[in-house]
């Protein structure tokens, strides 16, 4: 039951920027607006998520722990993207991975916490907070040394991580973010970015400046288009302002971050005139589409998406590009 747990926990827990993402994933599906992480040694020596969101009833906590139990997926819904989430692994997988304590407290109810290691869950203890949850994992990898040593240095951990928190917070610009690296007893800010003020695409463009830089903010252009029902928004960069690698290319599907083969052809495809060979462009793009037109749990860990009709995203992607591109004088 345990090695079961541990192989299941591997799917979904490959590395501490892993275990951030399902962690601040978890804060924001129960509507944090503040989420503070704090990282040592890379996150496999610590990672601690601190939210203000929801919290969790103490009767439910037992159960948060166990594996396949979510409050969010019903069995009617299995294909919404509305919420993140694998159906209820990530805390069981957690708790199978590493020293877990999660603390938390609901409205109207006392602070409660448990713990778990190894994946024997503790008893559920009264505790003290004001509100929200926070949740500590300790020790990533512990018990599976073969795959503590496939981690990387501590500073590209901690660049994962990083990457991992810039990702959420550029799809969720009203929500404040903080990363800190705890070393010696000392907290250093990595990334902080204050909730966004504003309509949605002033938010958005502000946290787009915070995130990717002003310069990025005011060299790109706005996008904004339709087709059969996907809707493209987000900002791409004038030629002028292209790169030298892809790292700047950030991609979102019904707000979720994803890394996806078609999508990013389509960037570049959007780009084929006016781009020197070696020159990618910096964007952040965010296609919106019914949740029957896209599957987002190809894979619990990776962020791939498989669209019903990709030649209907691409064609969209690459169209609004090149109109885009063309209204800009290139
Ligand atoms: P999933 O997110 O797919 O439901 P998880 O294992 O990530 O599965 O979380 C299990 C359950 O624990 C969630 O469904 C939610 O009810 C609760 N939970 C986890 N983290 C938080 C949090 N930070 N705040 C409130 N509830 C949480
Ligand atoms: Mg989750």
């Amino acid at each position: 039951e345990t090695a079961i747990n541990r192989i299941a926990a591997g799917e979904v827990v490959e590395r501490p920027a892993s275990a951030v993402k399902e962690l601040v994933e978890n804060a924001l599906d129960a509507g944090a607006r503040r989420i503070e992480v704090t990282i040592a040694g890379g996150g496999a020596g610590l990672i601690r998520v601190v939210d203000d969101g929801s919290g969790i009833s103490a009767e439910d906590l037992p159960l948060a722990l166990a594996r396949h139990a979510t409050s969010k997926i019903d069995g009617t819904n299995l294909t919404d993207i509305h919420s993140f989430g694998f159906r209820g692994e990530a805390l069981a997988s957690l708790a199978a991975v590493g020293r877990l304590s999660l603390t938390t407290r609901t409205e109207g109810e006392e602070a409660v916490c448990i713990s778990a290691e190894g994946g024997r869950i503790g008893p559920v203890k009264p505790a003290a907070l004001r509100r929200g949850t926070i949740v500590e994992l300790r020790d990533l990898f512990y018990a599976t040394p073969a795959r503590l040593k496939f981690l990387r240095s501590e500073r590209a951990e901690a660049q994962a991580v990083g990457d991992v928190i810039r990702r959420l917070a550029m799809a969720e610009p009203g929500v404040a973010f903080r990363l800190c690296d705890a070393r010696d007893g000392d907290e250093r800010v990595i990334f902080r970015v204050e909730a966004e003020q504003g309509d949605l695409f002033d938010a958005l463009h502000a946290r787009l400046a915070a995130v990717m830089g002003r310069d990025f903010a005011e060299n790109a252009i706005d996008l904004d288009a339709e087709r059969e029902g996907l809707h493209l928004t987000g900002l791409a960069a004038l030629p002028t302002y292209s790169r030298g690698s892809a790292t700047h290319q950030y991609l979102f599907v019904n707000n979720r971050p994803v890394r996806d083969k078609l999508l990013i052809g389509a960037l570049r495809a959007g780009y084929a005139d006016c781009l020197a060979p070696g020159r990618y462009p910096a964007a952040a793009l965010y296609l919106a589409c019914p949740a029957e037109a896209v599957d987002v749990n190809v894979h619990p860990a990776k962020a791939e998406v498989r669209f019903r009709e990709p030649g209907v995203a691409r064609g969209l992607v690459v169209s609004a590009l090149r109109h885009a591109l063309a209204g800009a004088g290139h």
